[in-house]
């Protein structure tokens, strides 16, 4: 009797800890961009998986799992990356096999759940084995290199950065739209004008929806030997009825207001999406180099820029701020050239969400920062 009853509670035991340890997948996301594939899926906490690298394939295993209908829809996927992917399942390991269009460097890590993300995620990158995107964005310095003299002048890089994107979906409106989706079409849409414009030249830190770490966004700036850098944004805050437009720029202490502050917080930790990035030595010892040398000088011109840009959304409609705020934003610390950081309107405002996604109310907020930047040159 007493051997059946343990035999029972060791069973019960066994089985509460397997059910404690066992994971659902409970969702699954892919981002494309050109120097990475970034699989994620949401999992429980304490997650045990394996991968397993052959040539031109690779096998993340996951034990215990439990492998949900919603989830299993959305594994079979391809882009330049990722050719066919299998699933096998022994028991509770779950195998999904990913047939590789060629060899990448595989990294994996899990991150914690954020305000956006309510589970543990497990995050597999693929890159690819020479940066490519890194060759293609360092291109112009050695063209330059080689003829000093006529290309600066003649041809302004415009930096366009598109806030978040991928797996960071920056606000959510009102009626749950992305601030990803319309930071994305604004870009375009401004990059568009610019590239029309003699003598301009827009480049864009992203043009799909994925991520781009911080760093990485002011490393194009700086391969692109770009002279404006411009990040574009839409606003969200708990009170419904905030609306109309803001201007940040750079300040070193950080925040003016406890406004800017807030914001801050809320566009610097979008690191988190991401691998951690941190500049190499030497980068930072030319940074701080630069940063030195035109500090002063960069500041002067970051207010001007957005005084400008404030004066074309202002024909828009009300602003919510009517001078440029400052705020200490990663994506402004671009040494040497003025930067800004735009916030187009509030998703979080039912009216302007609706503006937000409109095509035409995209194209007149593309228009007032384009003409603003127009009249900051003249
Ligand atoms: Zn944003």
């Amino acid at each position: 009797m007493y051997r059946l009853v343990s035999l029972l509670l060791s069973l019960l035991f066994l089985n509460s800890a397997f059910a404690k340890d066992r994971t659902t997948l409970h969702d699954f996301r892919f981002w494309s961009s050109p120097e990475r594939t970034r699989i994620v899926m949401d999992v429980d906490p304490g997650v045990r998986f394996s991968i397993d690298q052959q040539q031109s394939q690779f096998t993340l295993s996951i034990r215990n799992a439990k492998l949900l209908k919603n989830t299993y829809k959305k594994l079979f996927f391809t882009d330049q990356r990722i050719k066919k992917t299998r699933v096998k399942r022994d028991n509770t390991t779950y195998q999904f096999k990913f047939k590789l269009h060629g060899q990448y460097q595989i990294k994996s890590y899990t991150l914690k759940p954020n305000d956006k993300y309510r589970h543990h995620r497990l995050v597999v990158d693929l890159y690819d084995q020479k940066n490519q995107t890194a060759k293609a964005i360092k291109k112009p310095k050695k063209s330059l290199v080689k003829d000093p003299a006529s290309k600066q002048r003649s041809n302004r890089v415009i930096l366009i950065d598109a806030g978040h994107g991928g797996e960071d979906s920056g606000a959510i409106g009102y009626k749950r739209s992305k601030e990803k989706h319309i930071t994305l079409n604004i870009a375009k849409k401004l990059a568009n004008k610019i590239n029309r414009t003699q003598g301009m030249k827009a480049v864009l830190t992203r043009r799909g929806d994925y991520y781009v770490g911080l760093t990485q966004r002011i490393r194009i700036a700086q391969a692109n030997q770009a002279s404006l850098f411009v990040s574009i944004h839409a606003d969200a805050v708990k009170s419904r009825r905030a609306k109309g437009a803001s201007v940040y720029i750079l300040s070193e202490r950080g925040g003016s207001t406890k406004f800017a502050r807030r914001l801050e917080k809320s566009q610097n930790t979008a690191d988190q999406f991401g691998v951690k990035q941190q500049p190499n030595n030497k980068d930072q010892y030319l940074n701080k180099i630069l940063w030195d040398l035109s500090r002063k000088d960069r500041d002067i011109q970051s207010q001007k820029l957005g005084a400008n840009i404030l004066q074309q959304m202002k024909k828009l409609g009300p602003l919510h701020k009517k001078v440029p705020q400052k705020a200490g934003f990663v994506v402004l610390k671009t040494p040497a050239i003025p930067s800004v950081l735009v916030e187009t309107a509030f998703i979080s405002n039912l009216e302007e969400e609706q503006r937000l996604n409109n095509n035409k109310e995209q194209d007149k907020i593309a228009n007032a920062i384009y003409q603003g930047i127009l009249n900051y040159y003249k």
